[in-house]
């Protein structure tokens, strides 16, 4: 009996050390933990219910970064270890750093989340009335599945500049008392075309059409009296004219809060996790992190999801300006070009995104040797892209294998895995851009269930593991193997 129990104990021993297997991480941490990842989450949610858009996100970030004492990049003369700054990215983006002892050539640690999200946008001239109702034509914004957003209640969040250039911002649908609004569908007892529909047509991009309006202008006589019921009711609350929607940005999102879900409230549900999850938990890691050797920086990217391009994606060389401003002031003077290239070869990145995590409803998409599953921990993906992993950044192995080991010292758990199986679709990240910048970038973030929903669902033992990680990484990421060159 006791030979079969040592060796019992000897193969257990052998598999620990021979095998990589990933644990679901509610299973591992102590309970004082657990209520560790439970109050992270609190603060979190209040994150994503203000920060609906990246305008939004951008303002609840830097009121954030103030608190926490950070200054106005353009204000410093000069940067010594120790100093916090932000830099605004033309309302959109925002970039804070707290500087390291290292010198600039040496490289930062950067983590770059993106806080835009799939969404719909209004049209110029959005404002229509149609068989008595008061509409606004949208087209919408990243990968979503079109059905999802009929049915359900919406806010209004933008900006609009009136002629005399006055600001107004609309933000409407969230508050107690505000009133919704809702794209229309089809009732299933005529929906017998509809039904047969591939799911992408069942709504189809110009019946996107969302309800604002119904009750008319005094007076029988005018045409579209709804519309101009509906125009004159918002000139007399907030002063503006249907020609100020054509130079507006609206975003019409889910209504709604963040939400626990589970009888155990094991998972968070919201809109947005994609990626405000990694926004949050990187930005966090910033402001809890203790004195740094090398400087850290946190950029919070728009864009992402049409592709990073325009100024304020990742492809944007706004970015590289600030970095060269942070230098500059770090130095006492203008980096050489040599300066800044050097700076970049040697900075070490954190492509900060969620990926798909294993859906035991959909198995078949995804390889399950090679699938993130939620409770494990930060899911690390060496490259992205689809088919022949077109359009990635392949991060090396001295890069991957670094990282591991930092997150091992501080341990932090995370597993590593795919998109997807093989052909089945895929996705990039803003890891490309700073890749091309000759910058070690590897992807990393938080496994989402229903990504790119209305209501995308994360594990709150992720999010926490994943703001551990991000932590550990500034704190403590060295300058890698191959860097040196
Ligand atoms: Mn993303
Ligand atoms: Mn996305």
């Amino acid at each position: 009996m006791a030979t079969k129990d040592k060796k019992k104990d000897e193969t257990k021993a052998l598999r620990e050390k021979l095998f990589f297997e990933t644990k679901n991480q509610w299973g591992e941490v102590a309970k004082s933990s657990r209520k560790e990842a439970f109050a992270f989450a609190e603060d979190y949610k209040k994150a994503l219910d203000e920060g609906k858009t990246e305008r939004l996100y951008v303002d609840y970030a830097l009121a954030e970064l103030k608190k926490a004492g950070y200054k106005p990049l353009s204000e410093a003369k000069s940067l010594k270890a120790g100093d916090k700054v932000y830099q605004v990215v033309r309302d959109r983006a925002i970039v804070a750093a707290k500087i390291g002892k290292d010198d600039p050539r040496d490289g930062f640690n950067l983590v770059g989340a993106h806080i835009d999200s799939p969404r719909l946008d209004l049209k110029p001239q959005p404002v229509y009335e149609a068989s008595e109702l008061v509409l606004l034509k949208t087209h919408y914004y990243g990968g979503i599945k079109k059905y999802q957003w009929a049915a359900t209640p919406l806010a209004i969040k933008g900006v609009l500049y009136k002629e005399d250039g006055t600001e107004v911002q609309l933000d409407i649908g969230d508050k107690e008392n505000d009133p919704v609004f809702t794209v229309t569908d089809l009732l299933p007892h005529l929906g017998k075309d509809q039904m047969v529909k591939k799911a992408s047509e069942v709504i189809s991009g110009e019946q996107l059409n969302v309800l604002i309006g119904g009750l008319p202008y005094d007076d029988e006589e005018t045409k579209d009296r709804f519309k101009l019921g509906l125009l004159n009711l918002l000139y007399e609350e907030y002063g503006i004219t249907e020609k100020d929607f054509v130079t507006a940005e609206i975003e019409v999102v889910p209504a709604g809060k963040a939400k626990d879900v589970g009888f155990d409230r094991a998972f968070l549900g919201a809109y947005g996790q994609d990626d405000r999850v990694c926004a949050y938990t990187a930005m966090k890691a910033l402001l809890d992190s203790g004195t740094l050797k090398r400087t850290g920086m946190v950029v919070l990217y728009d864009k992402e999801e049409t592709g990073s391009d325009g100024n304020t994606g990742a492809s944007s060389a706004l970015y590289q300006y600030v970095q060269h401003e942070i230098m500059k002031k770090m130095l006492g003077q203008p980096p050489t070009i040599g300066d800044v290239f050097e700076n970049q070869a040697h900075t070490v990145v954190i492509s900060s995104d969620v990926t798909a995590a294993h859906d035991p409803s959909f198995p078949e998409v995804s390889d399950p040797l090679n699938v993130s599953k939620v409770g494990h921990g930060i899911a690390i993906a060496k490259y992205g892209g689809v088919r022949g992993k077109g359009g990635t950044s392949d991060a090396s192995s001295e890069l991957f294998s670094a990282l591991t080991a930092c997150f091992n010292k501080a341990n932090v758990a995370w597993q590593a895995g795919e998109m997807g199986k093989v052909d089945q679709g895929g996705g990039g990240t803003v890891a490309k851009f700073q890749a091309a910048l000759g910058m070690e970038v590897i992807d990393c973030g938080v496994p989402t269930l229903s990504m790119h929903s209305l209501f995308e669902i994360t594990s709150k033992i992720d999010v926490y593991e994943t703001y551990r990680a991000y932590k550990a990484f500034l704190e403590t990421m060295e300058p890698i193997r191959n860097q040196k060159f």
